[in-house]
């Protein structure tokens, strides 16, 4: 693919050779299958169509300098898949399945996989939803999943750049015992008019607080939070929030750079003590925070204008592990043929 323009690619849909498809009938997944249709049929009274049975994943490969292809964690998005299936009763695929099924995308569509020195990666979406018609509320009894890939530019094409969160209490993500601890279509429903609303208004993200209280800090629309203060890492505890991977990886990252790392309730009253703030998930690593605006309230949370010095380090480690150009002692990263 000489002629993509790698680090203007942003994070758009694109189509790429093939995707593979899986198909859960009769109470059992079957074989893979390769697919060059970017179209699916389906029943009219599918569940995912009607109820909400669709949970997605996002994950990435990169490129090393070595040529080697990298897919960045991909056990650990197919747990989280099984149990978003468990949490919306979908039909469960199982870990190697889905990461058979990672491999393959990546494999043959390897072309499609961005020059080392570009930045720029290959995302992975994969994709469950139930197929089988149902009217009544009920699970559908066939299911669909589908990985497919598409090259994604940089992030950050002009460097890392800080943006601001604004915290809206008049629009929840999930409810606090709901299903924003599942990666589901539904959530993301939720949460586009407030999305939309931030955005028209310049802030990258909504910060939502917990809905039962409006006391502690949840997580940012797509993206998870933490914040840095006293040589310790802190990322909320909550039941309706997503466990993101790049949080997890973070942990351990922050952990090893001599960072005391804390999971706990992070009041609402605790942001103004913060050194640095990021958003965090698969498509940015890090999105430094330089701001955070209480519509509510009228006041602001600032913090550096320029990305904090822990956010930069625990960026650029985790960045090179991903490309391969640091040695990647947690076993990551696997390799793609
Ligand atoms: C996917 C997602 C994240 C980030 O998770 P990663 O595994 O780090 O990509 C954070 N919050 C929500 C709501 C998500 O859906």
């Amino acid at each position: 693919m000489e002629n993509l323009d790698w680090q203007n690619l942003g994070f758009g849909y694109r189509d790429s050779d093939y995707n593979i498809r899986c198909y859960y009938r009769n109470g059992k997944w079957g074989e893979l299958e390769i697919s060059s249709s970017n179209t699916i049929n389906m029943h009219m009274a599918a569940t995912a169509l009607h109820y909400g049975q669709e949970a997605f994943e996002g994950l990435k490969a990169f490129k090393g300098k070595d040529g080697k292809i990298r897919i960045f964690r991909m056990d650990e998005n197919a747990k989280r898949m099984e149990n978003s299936s468990k949490g919306i009763l979908m039909a469960q695929l199982p870990v190697e399945k889905f990461t058979e099924a990672v491999r393959l995308a990546v494999k043959m569509n390897k072309r499609f996989v961005p020059p080392h020195d570009s930045g720029a990666s290959l995302y992975i979406r994969p994709l469950l939803i139930g197929t089988g018609p149902e009217i009544g509320v009920k699970p559908a009894k066939e299911y669909l999943f589908i990985v497919f890939v598409m090259p994604v530019g940089p992030y950050f094409p002009e460097g890392f750049k800080p943006t601001d969160l604004v915290i809206m209490r008049d629009h929840d993500r999930a409810a606090p015992l709901g299903t924003g601890k599942y990666k589901v279509g539904g959530n993301y429903a939720a949460s586009m008019d407030a999305g939309k609303l931030a955005k028209e208004q310049g802030f990258s993200a909504v910060l939502y607080l917990d809905s039962r209280e409006k006391k502690y800090v949840d997580e940012c629309g797509p993206a998870n939070f933490f914040g840095i203060k006293n040589n310790t890492y802190v990322t909320p505890l909550s039941d309706s929030i997503l466990p993101s991977i790049t949080n997890k990886s973070l942990m351990t990252l922050a952990e090893e750079m001599g960072l005391k790392v804390e999971r706990r309730k992070v009041p609402y009253e605790e942001l103004e003590s913060f050194e640095e703030i990021g958003a965090c998930g698969t498509a940015a690593v890090i999105s430094p925070i330089k701001g955070i605006y209480d519509a509510d309230n009228d006041t602001w949370f600032r913090y550096g204008k320029e990305p904090g010095e822990w956010s930069v380090k625990l960026y650029n480690k985790l960045r090179a592990i991903q490309y391969g150009d640091e040695p990647d002692k947690y076993g990551w990263t696997e390799i793609a043929e």
